[in-house]
């Protein structure tokens, strides 16, 4: 089966060592280690509890280097809910034990067996039947379909009580198990694409041999009838194979779930590797002659996110990003934000480009996820503040590519630097307020001064993105003068710079004091309104805040 990146959870540094060498046998895994005890960690977490369950939620492999009791204890509440059941182990934090806990379907001895391997001890596997025969027959590898659980587990228990077997078709993968072969055993294990009904003593499996190609929406029931029709058991059902023309349809995505295969696709005319045989005008079925890879036939329906970081902090990344991240082919950005949105696994590919190139990496990551891809675009606080989102939807509203248009296209928010630099000072902007960005690069310098003008003569509370830079010196001193016409010198102004990252700084002043000199291209500036009020805070700075009310209090 092919999984996922496992995760190394450990919870002090006379771990790491261990969990390093385990990384070795899985480069791709990361290793979290708890906040403030752990030094050299790819990810750091301050709950365990949450941190496990969450992992465990998203069907990540967990390997966790601490007591076999308290990840017992912690994943206890989520094992009577159906839904992900990935590995679970917990190995010694010397080295010395390997224990699999949870999900031998999942292949949890398989990689107890290779860590152990990796560690140069034996794993602590306790499931009789793979101690015997050196496979779980319940838990066939990607390719096989088991045809029916319960009648395996009799099956393996028959198997387990002495009883021998006989094996009919061709699995490579049973004929290397140390099954007890008798091609005169009553037991049978028929590997098989043909549809029929087990017979007694008999168990089934399915390889994944069959395709489905559609050249229109089709109903999930019209598939199965036409594989019946032609003898074939729906469980060999590799995918369905669709035109790329149908890449966008809804339906079509639910017929797939629906038949629990996924949906793959192809041009109008492409070749694939099996011989099609037409079942009607709208569907062919084809066979091929070992179990099919899915990811060799066409390709996916890509995908492109446009993600918030969220202002640099990594508790301050909504868990639908951290998640998008996680599964992402493609990274492209500004190369400080790309980095910002690491550390990305090997099979993971970064593109970094310089700040200015926008549109292009909104067209490239396009092309990129026309070919089937998971892209993700990356941006620093929100991607629709001033940032990468609406240059993604311009370059694909001035394409007729249909298949751009047929990429699944979401946009992920993050937490926008105003609000970050808000929250920190108290609530500048607890009342109506207007979000600028004083950057002329892309707007004409008259519209900016209109609308602050506007702005502050409505005494709305103003937050100034992009206030100033190298080669925009002057713009910032205008605008103050602007705002200084409708507010008097004592307004309060916060000064957020590099918030939510290492140096940050956060200032209060006020806007008879503030010069541009103190404010540079990585700083957030937020004036207030005539309302905007501040206080001493306990450890001697202030808070700053807008009331929610305005003229007289109610
Ligand atoms: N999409 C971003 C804004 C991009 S514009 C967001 O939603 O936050 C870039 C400007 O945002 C910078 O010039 C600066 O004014 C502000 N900014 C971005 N990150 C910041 C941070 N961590 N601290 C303070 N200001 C920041």
């Amino acid at each position: 089966m092919s999984r996922a990146a496992p995760a190394i959870v450990i919870l002090g540094n006379g771990s790491l060592i261990t969990a390093q060498r385990i990384q070795q046998r899985y480069p791709n895994a990361l290793i979290h280690g708890l906040e403030h005890r752990v030094e050299g960690a790819d990810k750091t977490y301050s709950d365990f509890a949450a941190t496990l369950r969450q992992l465990y939620q998203q069907d990540t492999p967990i390997i966790a280097l601490c007591a076999a009791g308290i990840v017992i204890r912690t994943l206890a509440p989520l094992l009577l809910e159906k839904g992900a059941e990935p590995p679970v182990l917990a190995v010694a934090e010397d080295a010395s034990a390997v224990v699999p806990l949870l999900g031998g379907l999942g292949g949890v001895n398989d990689l107890a067996r290779e860590i152990a391997a990796a560690l140069g001890v034996t794993p602590a596997i306790t499931t009789s039947g793979e101690l015997r025969f050196g496979t779980c027959l319940l838990n066939p590898p990607s390719g096989y379909a088991l045809g029916d659980l319960e009648v395996g587990k009799r099956f393996v228990s028959d198997l387990l009580a002495g009883e021998p077997v006989r094996i009919e078709g061709d699995a490579p993968w049973l004929a290397r198990a140390q099954l007890p072969e008798n091609p005169q055993a009553r037991l049978a294990i028929c590997v098989s694409s043909a549809a029929r009904e087990p017979a007694a003593n008999e168990l089934l499996i399915y390889p994944r041999t069959v395709l489905v190609k559609v050249n229109e929406l089709v109903l999930a029931s019209t598939i199965r009838e036409a594989l019946q029709a032609a003898h074939l058991a729906w469980q060999s059902l590799a995918c369905v194979v669709a035109v790329d023309t149908l890449m966008a349809n809804v339906a079509l995505r639910e017929v797939a779930a629906e038949l629990g295969v996924p949906l793959r696709f192809v041009g109008a005319d492409e070749q694939l590797p099996v011989a099609w045989r037409e079942a009607s005008g709208s569907l062919a079925i084809g066979v091929a002659s070992v179990p099919v890879d899915v990811q060799q036939i066409g390709r996916a329906r890509g995908r492109l996110a446009v993600i918030g970081l969220g202002p640099g902090a990594a508790e301050l990344m909504v868990p639908a990003v951290k998640a998008e991240l996680a599964r992402a082919n493609d990274i492209l950005g500004y190369e400080t934000y790309v980095r910002m949105a690491g550390p990305f696994r090997d099979d993971q590919v970064m593109h970094c480009t310089d700040n200015r190139e926008e549109m292009q990496r909104a067209r490239h990551a396009f092309e990129l996820a026309a070919m089937g891809r998971s892209v993700v675009v990356v941006s620093s606080g929100d991607p629709g503040v001033f940032a990468m989102a609406s240059a993604v939807l311009e370059a694909l509203h001035e394409s007729d590519n249909p298949q751009w248009h047929s990429v699944d296209l979401e946009m992920l928010p993050g937490v926008s630097a105003s609000l970050a630099t808000a929250a920190q000072a108290g609530a500048p902007l607890g009342h109506d307020f207007c979000v600028m960005s004083l950057s002329d690069n892309l707007k004409p310098w008259s519209i900016i001064e209109k609308r602050l003008d506007l702005a502050a003569e409505a005494d709305l509370a103003l937050a100034f993105y992009n206030p100033i830079s190298r080669s925009r010196p002057w713009q910032l001193g205008v605008a103050l003068e602007i705002v200084a016409r409708h507010r008097t010198p004592s307004t309060p102004v916060v000064l957020g710079r590099d918030i939510g990252r290492p140096g940050q700084t956060l200032r209060v002043t006020t806007l008879g004091e503030l010069t541009p000199e103190q404010v540079d291209m990585r700083t957030m500036v937020l004036i207030g309104s005539s309302t905007t009020c501040t206080f001493p805070r306990a450890d001697g700075r202030d808070w700053v805040y807008t009331p929610r009310w305005y003229g007289e209090k109610p």
